[in-house]
């Protein structure tokens, strides 16, 4: 018989036990960076993953040297039965977390803390409600947060994703810095990033550069400190001296990590995505159904990766009019 593999690798050597779930294409918010403003196609129930589909599958994965999960979307929590996906994983001996904009939150704190969830990310673009609800299209702010509150009070590491774009949010990094000095959060603020229909334009983006920029003149560099980072890193960290939170800056579009990559990407419909950028895409949730090994496919996916950014060349206007790729919202963030 032939021998399985210990571990996902390809062809650069770059070791991938870290494996992103997509639960969900649909979400209670509509932010306008993930979702085209005409919203997506809802699809038939049954060209996406069950519950028992997706355990499955991350159990392949699991075998095959995995050894982090984060669940995502759309919007995960929403997902019908995700009760039962969270407790399922939370069997297996992984790291499992997961991705939310937060608004359902405190329905699944004790199963979260059962499935042995430690660390949750939560989206939150603005410290401002009216500017929140403008960049979301729902009126949320305040219980999303009343529900970070509620994250922290259960003992939750915190982390905010921000995703900071010019004229729109790009004045609030210091008041998001200024809330990681003085609660236990630690926001981490992404570079704008272009998927479909997101009217993406390279003057939207605020660079790495420019947002440390911003907090070194508030804050003086005496005060920051920078944070070592650890192997698979995406954000480079920094925290203000004495502060109970850290903030850090995603920099997909001017500085890509992916030197260090070990992330798989599981679409809600089971197909695997090697990269955010990448248009190649090899179903699973198809294979699975007919009884055929997935494992083949999945080392085939991975071995197909590109080295950088999906194959494609640093991201210019010119450059993302030719980007073929699903919209956020369907990748799973
Ligand atoms: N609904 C959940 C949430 O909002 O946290 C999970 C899914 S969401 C797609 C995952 C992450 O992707 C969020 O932190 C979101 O801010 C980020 N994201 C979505 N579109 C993006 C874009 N165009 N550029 C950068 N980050 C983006
Ligand atoms: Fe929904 Fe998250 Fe996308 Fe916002 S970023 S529309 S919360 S999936």
């Amino acid at each position: 018989m032939e021998a399985v593999p210990q571990n996902i690798v390809d062809k650069f050597g770059r070791v991938h036990d870290y494996l992103r779930i997509s639960l969900t294409e649909r979400c209670n918010l509509r932010c306008f960076y993930c979702m085209p403003e005409e919203g997506v196609a809802l699809r038939e129930r049954s060209v996406f993953m069950t519950a028992e589909e997706l355990v499955a599958i991350a159990k392949t994965f699991v075998s095959l040297g995995v050894k982090k999960i984060r669940l995502t979307g759309g919007e995960p929590l929403i997902k019908k039965n995700a009760e039962i996906i969270i407790r399922e994983l939370g069997k297996l001996p992984i790291e499992l977390t997961i991705t939310t904009n937060a608004v359902v939150v405190d329905r699944y704190i004790d199963v979260m803390k059962e499935a042995g969830i430690k660390s949750i990310n939560v989206s939150l673009d603005s410290l401002k409600e009216e500017r929140f609800n403008d960049i979301s299209r729902r009126n949320y702010f305040s219980k999303i947060v009343s529900n970070i509150e509620l994250l922290l009070k259960n003992d939750f590491i915190v982390k905010v994703n921000a995703v900071i774009i010019r004229d729109v949010n790009d004045s609030e990094l210091v008041d998001f810095v200024q809330w990681s000095k003085d609660k236990p959060v630690h926001v981490r603020f992404i570079e704008f990033m272009p998927f479909d229909g997101n009217n993406w334009d390279w003057d939207k983006k605020v660079s790495y550069k420019e947002m440390l920029e911003d907090i070194y003149n508030h804050f003086g560099e005496g005060e920051i400190q920078k944070i070592e980072p650890k192997p698979n890193d995406t954000a480079r960290n920094f925290r203000i001296k004495g502060a109970p939170g850290t903030f850090g800056i995603i920099s997909t579009v001017t500085n890509p990590f992916c030197d260090t990559c070990n992330r798989i990407r599981l679409t809600a419909d089971g197909k695997i995505k090697n990269c955010l950028f990448s248009e190649d895409e090899t179903d699973l949730l198809t294979a699975y159904r007919k009884n055929q090994p997935i494992t083949p496919k999945i080392l085939d996916a991975i071995n197909a990766k590109h080295k950088e950014l999906g194959g494609h060349e640093k991201f210019t206007n010119e450059s993302v009019v030719l980007l073929k790729n699903r919209s956020m919202i369907t990748i799973g963030g």
